[in-house]
């Protein structure tokens, strides 16, 4: 299931307050600027800065 498009739009990172780009499978939300991905857990975006995961690729 893709994320909402429009949910992308008002959403932004909880650190930088930048754009998020979704990953290309949607499983995740991905902030460039600090390099950090949130989970997506059931469609929903985790976007709590500590559950965050650093940025590999
Ligand atoms: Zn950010």
């Amino acid at each position: 299931m893709a994320i909402d498009p429009k949910l992308l739009e008002i959403i932004a990172c909880p650190k930088c307050k930048g754009r998020l780009e979704s990953k290309p499978d949607d499983s995740a939300l991905v902030c460039r600027a600090c390099r950090l991905v949130f989970p997506i857990v059931d469609e929903i975006p985790n976007l709590i800065a500590e559950d965050a995961q650093p940025l590999t690729d």
